[in-house]
């Protein structure tokens, strides 16, 4: 199989993992996260209820050791440090090799800084994998909830 096949069905197997985050995780957005080593998902995670796991830490919770791995997640992991880490943070500390993210977080105060966290720290960052498909989805749980405009992904709304 060829590598772009590869990534869109990592990222569609994401997706189907965001799926089980609602209702609980909002008003969180439900976001999916699968660890793959070496073309095989070794991990699957999704928002917890708020306070709780986000779905690069809940993946990364499953594994005794998450080094070179892969990493596909729905939204642009979050930069900030709140009730719970952060989650470019945790993907970078946990050595993970390359993230692959569907969709920029559209929060004002991330925007962005995930991505640039992560590539500064050496990770290969690649942005758009199926980004019209996840977008479909979460978009309608980023615009139901309000306070997603005005409040950050990991402080306010871990
Ligand atoms: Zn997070």
């Amino acid at each position: 199989m060829n590598t772009l096949y590869l990534s869109a069905f990592f990222m569609r197997q994401a997706l189907a993992a965001s799926r089980l985050a609602l209702p609980h995780c909002l008003p969180n957005p439900p976001v999916g996260c699968v660890l793959v080593d070496h073309d095989t998902i070794v991990a699957r995670g999704y928002t917890q209820p708020p306070g709780h796991f986000h779905a690069e830490a809940h993946a990364l919770s499953q594994l005794a050791t998450a080094h070179g791995l892969e990493a596909f997640v729905t939204l642009e992991p979050c930069s900030f440090h709140g009730r719970t880490p952060s989650c470019a943070q945790a993907l970078i500390d946990n050595g993970i090799r390359r993230v692959n993210v569907a969709m920029i977080d559209p929060h004002p105060l991330n925007q962005g800084r995930g991505i640039d966290m992560m590539r500064r720290a050496g990770i290969d960052v690649r942005v758009g994998v199926e980004q019209a498909m996840v977008a479909r989805f979460i978009s309608q749980h980023l615009d139901i909830d309000p306070r997603y405009q005005s409040l950050k992904c990991c402080q306010e709304f871990s």
